[in-house]
């Protein structure tokens, strides 16, 4: 395989699938870095860093691509905070956008001095009262836009439990004022897939209103969310377009708060859904009056997105690329209904072929679960021409570990 190309064969896939196993998630390093390039030539010449959302795939190995390629860490968690920390990035280029979190684990980012945004009220309170002006602080708001490509991924619309919504402001300036807070960004995430890059720019003017009354204000943070395509016909967002709308409405706007500001961007799904292959082997097929169904060794267990989101992942047979397709529906081996596609065009399906979803990469391993006390599946890296084992896939201890026997 040549390091250029940026899709893996599925000559390849199947002697990954070969030699580790499966089910399988395989990343290609390169592709991670195509998509970085697309954000920073776009926005090129212009103040604006891009924190790479590791919810969507937190492996280290992972990780220190991103830091090698560039980016920044955005962080859900105190524990995807330290796996960043670990992972070699930093504290000043780790943000951690809390939402309904306990008081403690902010503390506990401030000690790890990484960037910290806050989303409710209560904790911006407590924040005052335990670090005054001391600690520079950003502020989750929820702008009341609705966005994304499923309600389940919508987050700043007005029935959203995320951020302080901006109708809030008021109380939100007064504990600024009271505690004499250092509020160094205003943040908010509409969604994910937003493929109108509008929707960013309806985020930005909602802010435009806002900065003037923060006067320490450095930064603004528009989320993430960029849409990529899953299926063919399917858009990808406009970056290019994303950064010439940003540039306009800053132009529009000189100088909001008579300071220039730098903008955040927080793309998950954008730098690594693209990279990733879920490769799995079919278990049985099973034709019946309703339909073809084709049993992979997999379940929902290990790539929810489908029976979640009801998202749509391109499935190949990669063992049979020159066959005649036919209508399939493939399902997972677990105890409840786990339907990856129905009424799917395959090329014809055989047991103990390598069927291989595209576009794993964001939101795949990173959801999986033991259910059913399957095994989570292995992950390889390729980069550079060569593929590394990254995860070795569980074993029956694993799901002993934390068991304690009485
Ligand atoms: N930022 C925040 C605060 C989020 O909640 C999310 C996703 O849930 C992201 C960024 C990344 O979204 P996406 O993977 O769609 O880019």
């Amino acid at each position: 395989m040549s390091q250029q190309e940026t899709q893996l064969s599925p000559e390849y896939l199947i002697s990954l699938g070969q030699q580790f196993g499966t089910p399988l998630y395989v990343y290609h390093a390169e592709t991670i870095s195509q998509q970085y390039n697309k954000l920073t030539s776009a926005f090129r010449g212009t103040n604006t860093v891009f924190f790479y959302a590791c919810k969507a795939l937190t492996n280290v190995n992972i990780l220190r691509h991103i830091y090698s390629i560039g980016a920044n860490v955005d962080c859900s968690s105190i524990n995807e905070v330290k796996l960043a920390l670990h992972a070699g990035f930093p504290p000043q280029r780790v943000l951690y956008t809390s939402n309904g979190i306990g008081f403690d684990e902010i503390v506990e980012a401030q000690s790890l001095g990484v960037i910290i945004n806050i989303d409710s009220l209560s904790n911006l309170e407590k924040f005052g009262q335990k670090f005054g002006h001391g600690y520079p602080v950003g502020i989750r708001l929820r702008p009341n836009i609705m966005a994304g490509g499923h309600l389940k991924m919508s987050t700043g619309h007005d029935k959203s439990k995320f951020g302080i919504p901006v109708d809030q402001i008021d109380r939100v300036l007064k504990l600024v004022d009271q505690y004499n807070l250092r509020i160094g960004d205003l943040h908010i995430h509409t969604g994910s897939e937003i493929k109108d890059v509008d929707v960013f720019v309806k985020g930005i003017e909602v802010l435009f209103d806002l900065i003037p009354k923060f006067k320490e204000l450095q930064f603004i943070d528009l989320g993430g969310g960029f849409k990529v395509p899953y299926k063919e016909g399917d858009g990808e967002t406009n970056i290019q377009e994303l950064a010439q709308k940003v540039g306009e409405a800053f132009a529009n706007h000189p100088n909001p708060g008579g300071r220039p500001l730098q903008v955040w961007f927080e793309p998950g799904k954008f730098l690594v859904s693209e990279c990733g292959y879920f490769v799995t082997k079919v278990n049985v097929l099973k034709e019946t009056n309703a339909a073809n169904f084709v049993s992979v060794d997999s379940g929902f267990n290990h790539l929810i997105r489908p029976m979640f989101y009801d998202a749509y992942h391109r499935i190949e047979n990669v063992s049979n690329t020159a066959a005649t397709p036919k209508r399939y529906s493939v399902v997972g081996n677990i105890c409840e209904t786990d339907t990856f596609a129905w009424d799917r065009t395959i090329n014809e399906v055989r047991e103990g072929d390598y069927l291989v979803f595209y576009n794993a990469g964001a939101y795949g391993f990173e959801m999986s679960s033991n259910f059913n006390s399957r095994y989570k599946p292995a992950e390889v890296l390729v980069k550079a021409g060569s593929a590394h084992l990254i995860r070795r896939r569980d074993t029956f201890e694993d799901l002993l570990r934390n068991q304690i026997e009485l």
